[in-house]
């Protein structure tokens, strides 16, 4: 397939340009290249551990040139999600991580009438407790919305189990369906083109998930870039085939100068 020259950029962001706290060397220079390239970007990330505001900061202290506008999170876009969908139902949120002020106007309880279920991203707060708490309010009848299902995470210290895992469990444990509001979802996805304002075809979607990064992006007609970073193995091209891969974030601003000379 060939492709228009690249005019934007939906970029992840744990795995690319940070990994934990610690950010990938001279990412943020390749950020700062795009930039100055006049590419504009949205950086469209699964993290529910962070605010866009706190995120932003983050990404700041790193080198990054990036606005907190510029930032689209699991946890913003499933708050907008229920805002609109759900606007009256009282929500039980199981989630690790300070993302509750981007539920502003949204209604938080512990109590069990709540009737919607939000995960978000896991760690120590997915006790038996509050999984159990959320396996009862799905049983009563709840409405079960996935920030997303991903499966596991690179922490500083290694692959850690995520969402996703503990989701697909309440799911087969009361039938429950979750609604997924982040990556792979194509909404989200669709979020990230319409902020750009460009079609598909002209967007670059760089990531180090070959399944929740590139395919969904691909399958909208955008190109694919999987880096070499992050969460990447060897084994995840024998999933699908990127437009190309590349070592890390560093060589993506050569890859879009030369889109524009093919
Ligand atoms: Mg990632």
């Amino acid at each position: 397939m060939t492709h228009k020259p690249i005019r934007g950029a939906l970029i992840d962001v744990d795995g690319v340009l940070h990994i934990g706290d610690v950010p990938v060397p001279r990412a943020a220079d390749a950020l700062n290249d795009l930039r100055r390239q006049g590419i504009p970007f949205r950086l469209l990330t699964n993290t529910t551990m962070r605010t866009r505001a706190a995120l932003g900061k983050l990404l700041r202290d790193f080198g990054c040139d990036v606005t907190d506008d510029e930032i689209i999170t699991a946890a913003s876009a499933t708050a907008t999600y229920i805002r609109k969908q759900h606007p009256d139902l009282p929500c039980y949120l199981l989630v690790s991580g300070n993302v509750v002020e981007e539920f502003d106007a949204i209604e938080l309880t512990n109590d069990p009438d709540a009737g919607l279920v939000v995960i978000g991203g896991a760690g120590r707060e997915f006790s038996y407790d509050a999984l159990n708490h959320a396996f009862r309010l799905l049983l009563n009848g709840a409405t079960l919305l996935a920030m997303h299902k991903d499966l596991y995470w690179r922490m500083a210290d290694g692959l850690s189990l995520d969402a996703g895992a503990f989701i697909s469990g309440l799911e087969q444990a009361s039938g429950a369906q979750a609604t997924v509001v982040g990556k792979p979802s194509r909404a989200f996805f669709e979020v990230g083109f319409d902020s750009l304002g460009l079609p598909p075809s002209q967007v670059v979607m760089v990531g180090d998930s070959i399944l929740h990064d590139v395919v969904p992006a691909m399958e909208f007609g955008a190109r694919g870039v999987l880096l070499r970073t992050g969460i990447f193995k060897e084994g995840d091209l024998e999933k699908a085939t990127p437009d190309v891969v590349l070592d890390s974030f560093v060589d993506v601003p050569e890859y879009v100068r030369r889109s524009h000379q093919q």
